[in-house]
């Protein structure tokens, strides 16, 4: 009977979280926020438990998709201000409100009715994206509507569409149309909150800035174009593991699985993973997805099953209660969110949210230790003295 150990682990490392806010926070103007995206369960990752170690780094916002999600913060008892980006019926909007978050609003009715329930509005433009929001005039108009109480009128926002992408015409459009709506609506109203940066506009540039930017990729340490996170100093949060229940001694002919997808053409060992598809291995992985055994990388071998799976293991490795890596790293070695999502024709995104509702998760360096606290205060010194040195050069040359 093997012992010490679930059937399957989502590690979450919270320090990568606090790491990855800072790391997001460094280049902001003075007084700029960080938004820490938690929808979706935080990406896969929890929302409570990112949620905390965000804030502890310094965010001053969470951003989910649904008033529900708002909700679940709030009897977390997290009381920082919140945004809720999704669409809303009447009655999701009457629960934000009553969970203290703030809604983002892009029609005429909608602003009437949270006018009427006094709810705190960010208006979304629709500078190019094509999906929520409205147009420059629109905007202005939902503004007044918003600003006329008893609602208050928080923010202007708007999203990218391309941030992501080489080619930065697009996106360079975009932040075009924001700045100059932007600029004229803060005009008009001095506290209004502008805001458009996901994760890739951040990252990519300091112009896409403004008052607030709303990471969620990057920070769970995912890179936004699904390439290396690690060239932009995102540490990934999480680590997806599973372990060996059994190994099978397989001999030429013998078949592995459903469907028969593995004809064994020598003698084989196999290890049984309890993982399956509905913990959020994607069963198109089958026969083409790697893991990590003791270190080593083998491939998953048979059609991956809904509670588990199997892989073929080294001849002299690999044995009962060994730890199997899905994402992460283990000896050296590393799977990376992305490379599974490339193999599999989608994102680093998806690959995470998938995730299972009955994966365990486990949360690591919960507590910050007094030795990330003063590498932080020395990175931060170290920046303030570029930018400061940065400003001077500036100076002198304009
Ligand atoms: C999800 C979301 C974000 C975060 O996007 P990332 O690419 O994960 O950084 C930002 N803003 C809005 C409105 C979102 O819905």
């Amino acid at each position: 009977m093997l012992t010490g150990r679930e059937r399957a682990v989502a590690e979450v490392d919270l320090a990568a979280i606090r790491h990855n806010v800072r790391r997001l926070s460094r280049d902001l103007p003075p007084g700029g926020q960080h938004c820490a995206v938690v929808k979706a369960f935080g990406y896969g990752h929890g929302a409570v438990p990112v949620a905390r170690a965000a804030l502890a780094a310094g965010s001053s916002w969470l951003g989910v998709a649904t008033a529900t999600e708002a909700e679940e913060l709030r009897e977390a008892g997290l009381d920082a201000p919140i945004m809720v980006f999704g669409p809303m019926t009447g009655a999701e909007l009457a629960l934000a409100v009553a969970a203290g978050a703030d809604v983002v609003a892009w029609s005429g009715p909608f602003v009437e009715e949270a006018r009427r329930l006094g709810a705190r509005v960010h208006v979304k433009f629709d500078s190019g994206m094509g999906r929520l929001g409205v147009n420059e005039a629109g905007s202005r108009e939902l503004c007044a509507a918003a600003a006329a109480g008893p609602s208050r009128l928080v923010g202007l926002m708007s999203h990218f569409a391309t941030a992501d992408e080489a080619d930065t015409a697009f996106y360079e459009y975009q932040l075009g149309r924001f700045t100059r709506l932007a600029g004229e609506l803060r005009r008009a109203y001095p506290d209004l909150l502008r805001h458009t940066a996901n994760s890739a506009a951040t990252l990519r540039s300091r112009a896409s800035h403004f008052d607030i930017v709303r990471t969620g990729i990057a920070l769970y340490g995912l890179a936004p174009a699904n390439d290396d996170p690690f060239k932009d100093d995102l540490w990934p949060a999480m680590r997806l593991t599973s372990y060996i229940a059994g190994v099978r001694h397989v001999q030429p002919g013998d078949s592995v699985g459903y469907g028969r997808r593995f004809i064994a053409e020598a003698p084989a060992r196999i290890g049984i993973v309890p993982i399956g598809y509905a913990d959020g291995i994607a069963r198109a992985l089958t026969n083409r997805g790697d893991v990590l055994v003791a270190g080593r990388r083998c491939r998953i071998t048979g059609t991956i099953s809904m509670d588990q799976l199997t892989v073929r293991l080294p001849d002299d490795g690999g044995a009962p209660g060994d730890e199997v890596v899905f994402l992460g790293a283990a000896q050296g070695q590393r799977i990376l969110c992305e490379d599974v999502a490339r193999l599999l024709g989608t994102i680093n995104y998806e690959i995470v949210c998938d995730v299972g509702a009955r994966v365990v998760r486990r949360y690591a360096h919960e507590q910050e230790t007094d030795e990330e606290a003063a590498l932080w205060s020395a990175a931060r010194e170290a920046g303030e003295r570029a930018r400061a040195s940065e400003t001077r050069t500036e100076g002198e040359t304009g």
